[in-house]
């Protein structure tokens, strides 16, 4: 026999039962501070009065129409989003996956719309990640997402993040696209420098190419910006959001300059739940929060407090850690040792991280997080590298 619950995943032997601001009380009647924030997504915390008040409020009314039916918080978030960014139209899913899907078949159905069918193809990074559908881990092109899985959807060529003459080399007349996360986050906080942004801006606009951004990890808010391409000084064609876009609700979103967009006409794309109501209420106010004045200098500002007081950490515990990277909260620690045995340690103190790729212990803390909770992290990090070097 095998378990009801299929076993793609290996959890920890731990859940919670309720959540409040930065902690999470688990079923063992612990209290854990929560500097993973399920992977980026709850930026405001947990039970943040403002995401109740706006799903509750929501979910007296109604649930769940069909696209079919004008859906009107669409209309107001796609108009917030576009107001607070490059996009001129949004189109709402239920996943970041979901999003870049809507994104490659935009590439695809742009090129196609302006007589270059032929022009189809994507550039994209190694150590990347866009997400578990069957044309997204062709995106990635990661040999351990697409193991087992058959042919890999055509039309990805990948080359590494930083060498804009190999990205040059790669391009053909049947390619459409480039499409990159500002920080590769899965891949372990690479954070790729704005000049490289900017060069692939150019390049783009010279070959007349779409610079598609995936944002769904750095966006709404994590790296102090409402989305990471701010950094850089460019705007991309396509962006795609989700995680923290919900702070938990399930919520995806893909942001497009008119020119791409209109290319969408009616019937080329669509979702039964892509902005279901109760999600664009959440959501709604999830933007609501991260755009008042001064949040996301608020971010900033703990972002180096936090990297301030790391910097003592690493330097105390050479033989752990190596480096602190990444920009605002979207913060990586390489480690020296496996990645694995620091975050276990600090979960056996009562904190929650998420791993990364290449050594990297991710930490992304609730971007509402304070002084205090900073504070206690740093000590707690301190106490798990001391206990990892005396074995
Ligand atoms: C999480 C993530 C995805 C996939 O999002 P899902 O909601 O899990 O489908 C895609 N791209 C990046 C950069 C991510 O961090």
């Amino acid at each position: 026999m095998i378990p009801a619950l299929l076993s793609n995943y290996a959890p920890a032997d731990l859940s919670f039962e309720k959540g409040e601001g930065m902690y999470l009380y688990g079923n063992d009647g612990r209290r854990y501070l929560d500097f993973m924030a399920g992977i980026a997504v709850s930026a405001l915390g947990h039970a943040h009065p403002k995401m109740i008040g706006a799903l509750t409020e929501q979910a007296h009314k109604v649930w769940h129409v069909s696209n079919i039916f004008r859906i009107p918080g669409q209309e107001e978030l796609a108009q917030k989003l576009v107001d607070a960014t490059f996009a001129d139209a949004v189109y709402f899913c239920n996943s970041g996956a979901e999003a870049n899907e809507c994104g490659l078949k935009m590439v695809r159905k742009y090129f196609s719309a302006n007589g270059h069918p032929e022009k189809y193809r994507v550039i994209a990074f190694e150590n990347s990640f866009h997400g578990r559908t069957l044309a997204t881990i062709a995106a990635a092109g990661q040999q351990k997402l697409l193991d087992g899985f058959g042919p890999v959807v055509e039309g990805f060529d990948h080359v590494p993040v930083g060498d804009i003459e190999k990205v040059k080399s790669a391009i053909t007349d049947e390619t459409a696209a480039i499409l990159i996360e500002p920080v590769l986050g899965e891949g372990g906080i690479q954070v790729v420098q704005p000049e490289f942004m900017r060069a692939l801006r150019e390049l783009c606009d010279e070959r007349g190419l779409l610079l598609m951004l995936d944002e769904i990890q750095t966006g709404m808010g994590r790296t102090g910006k409402l989305f990471a391409y701010e950094h850089a000084g460019i705007t991309p064609d396509i962006l795609t959001s989700a995680k923290a876009l919900g702070g938990g609700f399930p919520v995806g979103a893909c942001l497009a300059v008119e020119k791409v967009a209109k290319t969408m006409t009616v019937g080329s794309h669509g979702s039964t739940y892509g902005g279901n109501p109760l999600a664009m209420a959440v959501a709604g106010a999830v933007v609501e929060v991260i755009t008042e004045e001064g949040f996301l200098d608020h971010v900033t500002q703990m972002g180096n407090h936090l990297k301030q007081g790391h910097a003592g950490v690493v330097d105390r515990h050479p033989e752990i850690l190596e480096e602190i990277r990444g920009v605002g909260l979207h913060i990586g620690l390489k480690c020296k040792v496996e990645n694995t045995q620091v975050s276990n340690k600090l979960l056996e103190l009562g904190v929650l991280t998420a791993k990364g790729g290449d050594y990297v212990v991710r930490l992304l803390p609730p971007l509402i997080v304070e002084d205090t909770q900073i504070s206690e992290f740093i000590n707690l990090l301190d106490e798990a590298c001391t206990e990892l070097e005396n074995g």
